[in-house]
């Protein structure tokens, strides 16, 4: 009988699971630990925070559908993960052995490097529902008073994409106000040029961004970093290619969101060969960790170098297809072990991606993520809306049967016509 652990229930804790479920034998145990008892669709919240979707609508119970699939739940966060005693320690003071570990905890939000930033401070998220429902509030407020609005992602930030769609969202929902011409909008980001994404772009992400932001009256600042912010007041630094600051500026805003540099969980952070400076898990191309061979990692808590070296520090994005290619790998690895094989199946690691813009958006396939690459394809229009909404009820659907897809990402590529690319081998 082996025990497997997974730290995690998020949009690859979730998928891990019932992923993983499949590929035990009879005798084995799953466990799940989490901080969070419900599950929620983090793709979804640039809606929620406009209000075109409710907690209800992206919100799974998950006791009930793990219990139905034989998985034992501890909906209590881990506190210390002591890996040379195979042993997570949670916070309410008990603990969990186990003989495989995957560590899904996604990320620390490090609102706190920056003064006055974050939903504490005078800045609002969409990292997470109770985030996204707080920016709802505050965009209502807003729009009886409007103004200024700054939106965009600080400096270290890697989640480019959610930036952007919530930019195209506020501006539909502005229009369908109709106080769009009350509002000057200004993206505010760490990348080098728009349409970077942590990616040095994909296909024309740089031309298509920066012509849809034009048409749509948004201004942009690149390699600028948040000084600090205060009330209805932000102040930035552009920062020239040598590193030195070229200008300093205060914008005014009425509402501002934007998204925070990420860092591993403490639970991990500061263990030894276990993760990066960063409190990244550190993993090898079959998604295990080179130093405690029965860890294994998924979704954005995996270590990966940035793209290259920016004025600004941007991270790479890691994204919901990709997150799905490292569980599918992971589960089949543990699976063969189990059985006294080796790990031999791999994450695609591809970037593919929709982003909403609220009635219509753009798509981007970069596959593999790191230059040079076979797949750099970009392309936006309706369709992109429309495939987005599809794709959540699909996933939310699956997610509330206790379900998974390992051929998530190859269905997405299959519809956006761009087939054959390697799936996890
Ligand atoms: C606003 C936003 C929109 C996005 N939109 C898209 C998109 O449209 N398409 C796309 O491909 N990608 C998107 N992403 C990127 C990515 O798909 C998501 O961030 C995804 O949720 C990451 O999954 P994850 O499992 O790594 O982390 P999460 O979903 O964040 O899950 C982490 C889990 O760990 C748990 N946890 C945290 N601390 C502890 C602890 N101490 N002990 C136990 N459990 C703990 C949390 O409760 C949570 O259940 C988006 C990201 C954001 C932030």
């Amino acid at each position: 009988m082996a025990h497997v652990v997974i730290m995690g229930a998020g949009l690859g804790g979730v998928v891990m699971a019932y992923e993983m479920k499949d590929q035990l034998r009879p005798e084995d145990k799953l466990t799940v630990i989490t901080k969070d008892p419900k599950y929620h669709f983090v793709p979804s919240n640039p809606w929620i925070a406009v209000k075109w979707r409710s907690r209800e609508d992206i919100q799974i119970d998950l006791a009930p559908t793990f219990a139905k699939r034989g998985i034992d739940f501890r909906p209590t966060p881990a506190k210390k993960v002591h890996p040379k005693e195979n042993r997570v320690e949670l916070v309410d003071g008990s603990s969990i052995d186990y003989d495989f570990l995957v560590i899904a905890t996604g990320p620390e939000l490090a609102f706190d490097e920056i003064e006055g930033f974050g939903p504490d401070g005078h800045t609002q998220s969409i990292c997470h529902i109770d985030h996204a429902e707080k920016a709802a509030e505050a965009f209502e407020e807003f729009c009886k008073n409007p103004g200024p609005i700054i939106l965009g992602a600080a400096q270290g930030a890697s989640c480019f994409g959610p930036a952007y769609e919530f930019t195209f969202i506020v501006e539909t929902e502005l229009r369908r106000r109709k106080i769009r011409d009350k509002v000057p909008m200004t993206f505010v980001t760490s990348e080098p040029y728009v349409g970077h994404l942590g990616l040095d772009g994909v296909g024309d992400t740089k031309g298509l961004l920066e012509s849809e932001m034009r048409e749509h009256h948004i201004k942009w600042m690149t390699s600028t970093r948040v000084k600090k912010v205060e009330a209805g007041k932000m102040t930035v630094e552009e920062i020239a290619d040598d590193g030195s600051v070229k200008a300093e500026k205060e914008m005014p805003f009425g509402f501002a969101m934007m998204l925070p540099a990420f860092r591993g969980i403490e639970a991990v952070r500061g263990i030894e060969g276990l993760v990066n400076p960063r409190g990244f898990v550190i993993v090898d191309k079959n998604q295990c960790n080179p130093t405690y061979r029965n860890i294994f990692s998924v979704g954005v808590c995996v270590a990966i170098p940035p793209m290259g070296p920016t004025p600004v520090p941007c991270g790479v994005p890691k994204t919901g297809f990709m997150i799905e290619s490292m569980v599918t790998a992971t589960a089949q690895n543990i699976g063969q072990i189990l059985r006294g094989g080796v790990s031999t199946h791999e994450g695609t690691w591809n970037a593919v991606c929709l982003a909403d813009f609220g009635d219509s958006g753009i798509a981007f396939v970069a596959q593999p993520q790191i230059p040079p690459r076979n797949v750099n394809w970009s392309s936006s229009g309706k369709w992109v809306h429309a495939a987005k909404i599809g794709f959540e009820k699909y996933f939310i659907r699956k997610m509330r049967r206790g379900e998974s897809d390992p051929f998530y990402e190859k269905a997405m590529l299959d519809f956006l016509g761009i087939g054959k690319l390697k799936k996890s081998t």
